[in-house]
């Protein structure tokens, strides 16, 4: 057994820090007030190889493994969640079905320009009537010759405004409750599609969130994902297995941001004669916070790894997902407790990363909804 990331893992974390450091840092604050994404990110990190660091070489990739998934997730966290989170889906959800089951043309077509950060990738499952319960979708995919006809509404789709393809999930056998589902690649111009609306959102303001309209939208029959219709379900499923591990890394970065924050705030902050870490009271809640940082990082790479070895993990990233969202939000409330009434002024950037914190129990499947599939492996 060795607990140690290898070189390779270690070069790789001390140059995207270096990178998240030196080119996300500076544009934070902007994206924030603005909500508008720096999108030169994109195509900056695909020309160095980072934007997708487990796809293969041939195809733009890092030649990686999900390990590094997770430490590009950890330390752009720590910088921002709202990019972190734009660049995750770009990384994992809508494109992992394209790599994992595409076809040669759609991978060529979409996949390695979005590798390489020359398009923008967005994945749309979620409807306004149908989250936790993706099953109930009702975009409807309708085949007419070589075309699908597309009709339904996506929401709260990240990249949705700014993409210039979407993965969309839709039924093309509403007969067959989840298993008539597919994944299509639509792309930005085709009539019928447009971003309707950009929400505005508490947290991860950096990031563009969006609703999604289809209305008659004729998507070539090719860009369905998968050569038979239905089986869109197992590609998501698969699909989030691997972007809940990532989530490990996400929730690590922002707990390690916030509690670096709270350690520096500690030691300033005086009241009664003594900087505030001098207290018990203090000492004990960054002791633990350091503790907990410490078990999602080691528990997000033991199953990232286990992901690596091709284990089924579908109960652990569930675990992982759970442990780490619900583990940050002690650890931010904490930190927001320790920062005091300062803490709560929108100069001090602690309140960022406790807004931005807050949606982790909530997106890629809800804290419940990880209980119900841990249950359902663990309780047969
Ligand atoms: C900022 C942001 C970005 C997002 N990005 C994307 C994206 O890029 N693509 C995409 O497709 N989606 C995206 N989502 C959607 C996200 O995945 C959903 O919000 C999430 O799956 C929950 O769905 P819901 O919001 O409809 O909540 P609901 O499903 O309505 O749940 C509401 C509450 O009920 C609970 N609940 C529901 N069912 C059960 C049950 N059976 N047992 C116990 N409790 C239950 C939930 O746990 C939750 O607490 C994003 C959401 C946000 C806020």
């Amino acid at each position: 057994m060795d607990f140690d990331l290898t070189g390779e893992h270690v070069l790789f974390q001390k140059a995207i820090r270096n990178f998240a450091q030196k080119e996300i840092a500076p544009l934070v604050d902007e994206a924030e007030e603005t909500n508008v994404f720096p999108k030169q990110l994109f195509k900056k990190m695909g020309a160095l190889g980072y934007l997708c660091p487990r796809y293969p070489l041939e195809l733009g990739g890092g030649d990686g493994d999900k390990i590094m998934d997770c430490i590009m997730a950890e330390e752009l966290n720590r910088v921002n969640a709202g990019i972190a989170a734009s660049l995750m889906v770009q990384s994992g959800l809508s494109t992992q079905p394209i790599y994992r089951f595409g076809s040669e043309e759609q991978k060529e077509k979409f996949l390695v320009p979005a590798i390489k950060g020359e398009k923008i990738a967005a994945f749309a499952l979620t409807e306004p009537d149908a989250g936790s319960d993706a099953a109930s979708i009702k975009t409807r995919a309708l085949k007419d010759g070589d075309h699908y006809v597309l009709n339904g509404t996506k929401i709260f789709t990240t990249n949705g405004p700014i993409c210039d393809f979407a993965t969309v999930a839709a039924y093309t056998d509403p007969s067959k409750r989840g298993e008539g589902i597919n994944l299509f690649i639509v792309e930005k111009g085709t009539p019928g599609f447009s971003a309707s609306r950009k929400l505005d959102k508490v947290g991860n303001r950096s990031i563009e969130t969006g609703e999604l309209v289809f209305e008659d939208c004729r998507v070539p029959a090719k860009n369905m994902i998968g050569e038979k219709e239905g089986g869109g379900f197992d590609m998501i499923a698969d699909t989030l297995i691997s972007g809940r591990i990532t989530y490990g890394g996400r929730c690590t970065g922002t707990a390690q941001a916030a509690y670096d924050l709270t350690v520096q705030y500690a030691k300033e902050r005086i009241q009664f004669g003594k900087p505030i870490v001098a207290f018990q009271a203090t000492r004990f809640k960054l002791a633990e916070m350091a503790m907990n940082i410490d078990i999602m990082r080691s528990y997000t790479y033991r199953v990232a790894w286990m992901y690596d070895q091709g284990k089924n993990v579908r109960k652990e990233s569930s675990m992982v997902k759970l442990f780490a969202s619900e583990t940050l939000q002690k650890i931010l409330s904490d930190s927001m407790q320790i920062h005091g009434g300062y803490g709560y002024m929108m100069e001090y950037p602690i309140q960022r990363y406790w807004r931005d914190g807050r949606l982790f129990t909530i997106t890629e499947g809800t804290s419940e909804v990880q209980r119900l599939i841990i249950a359902s492996e663990t309780l047969r």
